[in-house]
C-alpha cells in the first residue's frame, strides 16, 4: 500500500508550534509512506488540489492528513480523496491541531508528538479498508410537538412546501401561549388577530393532520425513519359528530368549581368546555375531575341536549402510531411558578411578594388576561380581589430570573419587553393610574425595543426605580411594596393598589420525560441542548429532531417563529433527497459467536440493539442473539468494549486497528 502524508500548517494555528517541515521529511521514512509533503493550508482549494494531484500522479492508494480536528475537515480532506479516485475510507485524520499545537508550548516536543499522531495514523489507514455508506430511505412526512405559535410556524411552513405534517398538541387547542395575549410588543398589536388565522389555517390545511389533547408516547426508529406513538386521551366527545354548538357548555351545572387554565385562575369554567371562544378545534372536552357524572355517576345534562349524540362518557385514551421521517420539538414554556418550589431544585420562592397569599399579587400571564378583551373583565383593569380598577400597580421585573438565590441564573429575555407593554397597556386604559417598573438593568435588545420602552417612560410616564424590592405587605387596603432605589442609594415605599410580578420563562415541567423519550440532551434548566450554540442552533445531537422556540431557552414571539421557520427549513432539507447516506462505521455482530447474553442491548446508548430471533427447521424459536440496527447505531463502540465473546466489530475501528494504533505510539517510546 502506498500511503500520503499531508501536513497542514494551518496558517500559525499548527505551523507556529509544530516544525511542519521537520513532521513531513520524517514522515517519508515511516514505512508504507511513499510522498510526503507539508503546506500553509491544506482545506484551501490550492491544498487540496495537492492531495488530489499526488494521489493521481503517485499512485498512491491512501491519505493521512494531519490537521485540525476531523470534526473540522475530515469530510473536506475525503472528498478530495474520492476525487482523486481512492475509497473515501482511505483518508484518516491525525489531529495535529487540537491535539498538539493548541496543547503545547514547546516546538521540539510538539513536533515529535506530530509525528508520533501522523505514525498512529499511517498504521490505522494501513488496515483501513474499501467501506460503502449506508443508503437509508427517507420518509417525507414531519412531526411536529406542540401547538403554539412555534409548531404552527414549522408545521406550516413544511406543509405549505408540499410535505405531511402530523401536528401533535397536548391542550384540547392549539394556540399556547400566545393565544392568552392581550397585545405584542413592540407593535401592540392584538395578539390573538394576529394568531388565530394561522390556527385556522393549520386546522383547514389538507397537508396538516392535527392531533390535540394528545402526547408523544414513545419514539423508535432513526433519522429519516421514526416510528411514533402517541397517546390521544379521551375528551369524551366524538370528534366526528360534534359540531362545535356549545349547548353541552351552556347547559353544564358545573359552572363554579373549575379552574380555567386558560384565564390563568382568574374565571372558573364548566366541566365541559372549550379552552377559550376561538380555541382550534372548537370541540369541548370533559374535566372528568369535576364532572358529576364521573365523580357521583348522576347528571348527564350534556348527553341530554346534544342533539348530535356526541357525548361518549366512555372513550378510552386510544394510541396512534405515525411514521415520520423528521420531528420538530415546539413544546414552548411555562412560567415559573414562585408559589411552589420546583420539586427537583433548592429554590427558595418568592414568599416576600405574597403571590398566592394576596389576590392582587398577579403574574405577568394573568395580567395579559385581565388587560385583554377576550379575557375575565373584557379587558377593564380591574383587581381580581374586589374587581375595582387599580390607581397605583408597581411591575417588578426579574423575579426569578438572574437571580441565582431564589431563581435561576439566567435573564428570561421578555420581562423587560412585556412589563414595558404592561406599564404602558394600563396607562392607556387608567388615564390618571400611576405605574411603577422595578427593574435591574434594562434589556430591549430586539428591532424597535429600545423605542418602546422609551415611549413607556417618555410619552406614557411610567416611572422606573433600579432597584430590588425586599418585602410586600398588606397595610390598610393597600399593597406596601418595600425596594430600593439603588440609582438615588435610597429606600423606597410604594402603596400599591395592585402588583404585577415579571416571573421567569421556565422549561415545561415535563421536559425531561419527552427528551428521554425521544433522547434529546436538556441543559440544567430542563432546556432542550441545541448541537453548537451558533452553528447549529436549531439540531440537537440525535439527528433529524429539531428545535424551535422557547424549549430550547427563553425567547419572544419573533425569535420563536425565526426558529420555527429554520427547523422546518432544516426538515425539507432532509425530505429533498429520497435516502439518506449514513457512516458505514457501525457495529456487527458476529451471529455465529454470540451467546446471547444482551449486555450490549443494554449498554447501547442509541438502542441500537434488538434480540433477533434463532429459528430451527420447523420456524421454531429456539434463542435469541444480538442484532445491531444500522440505521440506529452511532458507531459509539461501548457494545464492541462490552461483549464478553467479543463477538461485536465495529467497522474501521476493529481490534486489529485499535492494537496497531497502540504499538505505532508506544513505537515513540522505544
Ligand atoms: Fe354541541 Fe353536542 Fe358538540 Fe356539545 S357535544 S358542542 S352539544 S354538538
Ligand atoms: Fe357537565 Fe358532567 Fe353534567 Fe355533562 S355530565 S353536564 S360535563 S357535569
Ligand atoms: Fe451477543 Fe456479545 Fe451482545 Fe452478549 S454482548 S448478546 S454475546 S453480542
Ligand atoms: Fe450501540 Fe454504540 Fe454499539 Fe452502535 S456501536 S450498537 S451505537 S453501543
Amino acid at each position: 500500500m502506498k500511503i500520503g502524508v499531508f501536513v497542514c500548517h494551518c496558517g500559525e494555528n499548527i505551523g507556529k508550534t509544530v516544525d511542519c517541515a521537520t513532521v513531513a521529511q520524517r514522515a517519508a521514512k515511516i514505512p508504507g509512506v511513499a510522498y510526503s509533503v507539508d503546506n500553509k493550508y491544506m482545506c484551501s482549494d490550492p491544498g487540496q488540489n495537492v492531495i488530489k494531484n499526488a494521489i493521481r500522479e503517485k499512485k498512491l492508494d491512501a491519505v493521512v492528513v494531519a490537521s485540525c480536528s476531523p470534526h473540522m475537515h475530515e469530510k473536506t480532506f475525503r472528498k478530495a480523496a474520492a476525487d482523486a479516485g481512492i475509497n473515501k475510507y482511505l483518508c484518516e485524520i491525525a489531529n495535529v491541531r487540537e491535539q498538539c499545537s493548541w496543547v503545547h508550548d514547546n516546538i521540539p516536543d510538539a513536533t515529535d508528538k506530530a509525528l508520533d499522531l501522523v505514525r498512529i495514523a499511517v498504521e490505522k489507514v494501513k488496515r483501513n479498508i474499501p467501506l460503502t455508506a449506508i443508503r437509508v430511505p427517507v420518509t417525507k412526512r414531519a412531526l411536529v410537538i406542540g401547538g403554539g405559535i412555534s409548531g404552527i410556524q414549522a408545521a406550516l411552513d413544511i406543509a405549505n412546501s408540499g410535505f405531511e405534517v402530523v401536528l401533535v398538541e397536548k391542550e384540547p387547542s392549539i394556540g399556547g401561549h400566545m393565544s392568552q395575549l392581550s397585545e405584542t410588543f413592540p407593535t401592540l398589536d392584538c395578539s390573538q388577530c394576529i394568531l388565530t388565522p394561522r390556527m385556522v389555517e393549520v386546522y383547514q390545511h389538507p397537508k396538516i393532520k392535527l392531533l390535540t389533547y394528545s402526547e408523544v408516547e414513545k419514539v423508535e426508529g432513526f433519522i429519516g425513519n421514526f416510528t411514533v406513538t402517541i397517546k390521544k386521551k379521551a375528551r369524551s366527545i366524538d370528534e366526528e359528530k360534534c359540531t362545535g354548538c356549545g349547548l353541552c357548555i351552556q347547559k353544564c351545572p358545573i359552572k363554579k368549581k373549575a379552574f380555567n387554565e386558560f384565564e390563568e385562575g382568574l374565571a372558573t369554567r364548566p366541566a365541559i368546555y372549550v379552552p377559550f371562544p376561538q380555541a382550534v378545534p372548537n370541540i369541548p372536552v370533559i374535566d372528568r375531575s369535576v364532572c358529576t357524572y364521573y365523580q357521583t355517576g348522576k347528571c348527564q345534562m350534556c348527553l341530554k341536549v346534544c342533539g348530535r349524540e356526541a357525548i361518549l362518557f366512555e372513550q378510552q385514551d386510544t394510541l396512534v402510531t405515525e411514521e415520520v421521517g423528521s420531528i420538530v420539538i415546539a413544546t414552548g414554556y411555562k412560567l415559573y411558578s414562585i408559589d411552589k418550589k420546583p420539586e427537583d431544585s433548592e429554590i427558595k420562592g418568592y414568599g416576600e411578594y405574597g403571590y398566592g397569599k394576596y389576590k392582587d399579587v398577579i403574574d405577568g400571564l394573568q395580567f395579559e388576561r385581565i388587560a385583554s378583551a377576550s379575557g375575565p373583565t373584557n379587558g377593564e383593569i380591574l383587581r381580581p380581589s374586589d374587581k375595582t380598577q387599580p390607581k397605583k400597580i408597581v411591575f417588578i421585573q426579574c423575579v426569578g430570573s438572574r437571580d441565582e438565590q431564589k431563581g435561576f441564573s439566567y435573564c428570561s429575555k421578555i420581562c423587560c419587553m412585556y412589563t414595558a407593554k404592561h406599564a404602558m397597556l394600563y396607562k392607556h386604559k387608567v388615564h390618571d393610574g400611576e405605574a411603577y417598573v422595578f427593574y435591574m438593568d434594562i434589556r430591549a435588545g430586539g428591532k424597535m425595543y429600545e423605542e418602546f420602552v422609551r415611549r413607556a417612560i417618555e410619552e406614557d410616564g411610567v416611572k422606573y426605580i433600579r432597584g430590588r424590592v425586599s418585602k410586600i405587605y398588606r397595610q390598610n387596603g393597600k399593597y406596601i411594596v418595600k425596594g430600593e432605589d439603588t440609582i438615588a442609594g435610597m429606600p423606597v415605599v410604594i402603596d400599591a393598589d395592585m402588583v404585577v410580578l415579571a416571573t421567569a420563562m421556565v422549561a415545561q415541567p415535563n421536559a425531561s420525560k419527552l427528551a428521554q423519550t425521544i433522547g434529546v440532551p436538556y441543559d440544567k434548566y430542563g432546556f432542550y441542548q441545541e448541537v453548537h450554540p451558533k452553528l447549529r442552533p436549531v439540531e440537537v445531537s440525535t439527528a433529524g429532531v429539531f428545535l424551535a422556540g422557547a424549549c430550547q431557552s427563553p425567547k419572544d414571539i419573533p425569535e420563536s417563529v425565526a426558529m420555527a421557520s429554520a427547523a422546518a427549513a432544516k426538515s425539507l432539507v432532509l425530505f429533498g433527497s429520497d435516502y439518506l447516506e449514513r457512516e458505514p462505521t457501525v457495529a456487527v455482530v458476529n451471529e455465529a459467536n454470540c451467546a446471547g447474553c444482551f449486555y450490549c442491548l443494554k449498554v447501547c446508548p442509541y438502542n441500537a440493539i434488538e434480540k433477533k430471533e434463532v429459528k430451527n427447521k420447523l420456524g421454531e424459536i429456539i434463542d435469541y442473539i444480538a442484532h445491531v440496527n444500522a440505521g440506529l447505531c452511532q458507531g459509539c463502540g461501548t457494545c464492541n468494549a462490552t461483549c464478553p465473546s467479543k463477538s461485536i466489530e465495529l467497522i474501521g475501528f476493529n481490534d486489529e486497528q485499535i492494537y496497531a494504533e497502540i504499538n505505532a505510539f508506544s513505537e515513540s517510546f522505544v
